[in-house]
């Protein structure tokens, strides 16, 4: 499917302090990923290609576009960016 093709390869930036995400993101992502993973991936943020901005990684983790992330890289579709 199309939509499994990436677009982009994006490298995931360590940051020394978590970033905010809305609870909205949150919600999408309950159930995704263990407390612990979410919590280490609140330190992470990506460079995104679609709306030309840094964001948080689990901003990304929640878009639309996002395929999955494999060895330190984002796999993007570049089809619609983050809400
Ligand atoms: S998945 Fe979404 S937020 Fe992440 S890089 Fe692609 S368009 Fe941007």
């Amino acid at each position: 499917m199309m939509t499994n093709q990436p677009k982009y390869s994006i490298n995931i930036m360590k940051n020394e302090k978590p970033l905010r995400v809305s609870k909205e993101i949150k919600e999408i992502l309950k159930g995704v990923a263990s407390g612990k993973m979410m919590k280490n991936m609140r330190y992470e943020s990506v460079s995104c290609p679609v709306i030309k901005d840094v964001i948080p990684f689990l901003e990304c983790f929640a878009c639309e576009s996002f395929i999955r992330r494999f060895k330190g890289e984002i796999h993007c579709a570049g089809l619609k960016g983050p809400k």
